[in-house]
């Protein structure tokens, strides 16, 4: 783990099986619809999250609990209609980010991801029963065959390649005009990370590396993921890339880097460390 790097979107704090009795009764609420967050715009930051909707807009879903800080207990639920009241408004994740602190954003991605199992899972997958949040597994159950679902998280690994003063930097067809990132790719059943991040390499940029090695990872809510950062040296090939996936991949000298992707994301602070290290080197 980088010492350096604190992951947006991640909890630190939260405790996940902590305790749901508060003395005083507070507790923060996360109401969501459709992956947006149910904000009191009127309010301060640190009170954003103690607006517990009516009784009757919360009716016909589940109050899920999603762990506790600093012995306040969360909760967050999936509102069915878009209910909203004077002064209220929807935020996604993006917009919440610069909003609230990094802690309340790791929260807030939790309570997004957690509502949107919710939504995603109401009946069961084998044999279309209805299903109830199970707090003890974490899970959706279903009633009639007692089939358990999981929130999915999706490991995909992203890794910045270097060689010499270069790095290999690539922009997919939906990235931002003249924006570049690092080869990135979704881990696939019966792989390890490690093999997942040599392939990617592979049939993305079609070159291979060495010295893989471990970086940091950050769960990145858009929708469920679990990205798994590493560095690597080049090691032979030339760059061809895969056009399905990739629009361009190029190597760039640190002293020429492009438009970089945005500071909340693990890709750019895989380029940040990179950049930083050069600089501390002349
Ligand atoms: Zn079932």
């Amino acid at each position: 783990m980088n010492p350096h790097y604190r992951p947006s979107f991640a909890t630190e704090e939260l405790e996940f099986h902590g305790n749901e009795n508060n003395p005083e009764g507070k507790a923060l609420y996360f109401p969501v619809h459709r992956r947006r967050i149910l904000i009191d715009t009127l309010s301060r930051p640190e009170s954003y999250f103690e607006y517990l909707p009516e009784e009757n807009s919360i009716n016909g879903t589940e109050v899920i609990y999603i762990g506790t800080i600093k012995e306040i207990p969360c909760y967050c639920f999936e509102l069915e209609e878009e209910f909203c009241e004077p002064d209220m408004q929807y935020f996604d994740l993006h917009e919440l980010y610069g909003m609230v602190d990094e802690e309340m954003l790791g929260i807030a991605s939790r309570a997004v991801q957690m509502a949107d199992f919710y939504r995603t899972h109401r009946y069961c997958g084998l044999c279309g029963g209805n299903t109830e949040y199970v707090p003890v597994e974490t899970g959706m159950q279903c009633q009639n065959c007692s089939h358990i679902a999981y929130p999915r998280i999706s490991p995909a690994v992203i890794v910045l390649i270097e060689k010499d003063e270069h790095l290999l930097m690539a922009r997919s067809k939906n990235f931002p005009e003249g924006v570049y990132g690092l080869v990135a790719g979704f881990v696939e059943a019966g792989e390890t990370i490690e093999h997942a991040a040599h392939r990617e390499i592979r049939e993305e940029v079609g070159v291979s590396v060495k010295d893989l090695t471990y970086f940091a990872s950050q769960p990145w809510p858009f929708p469920s993921s679990l990205m798994i950062g590493f560095t690597a040296n080049f090691a032979e090939g030339d760059i061809s890339i895969d056009p399905e996936e990739i629009e361009d991949a190029a190597w760039f000298h640190v002293e020429d880097i492009p438009k970089l992707p945005q500071k909340k994301s693990i890709s750019r602070a895989l380029i940040d460390h990179f950049l930083d290290e050069h600089a501390a080197k002349e």
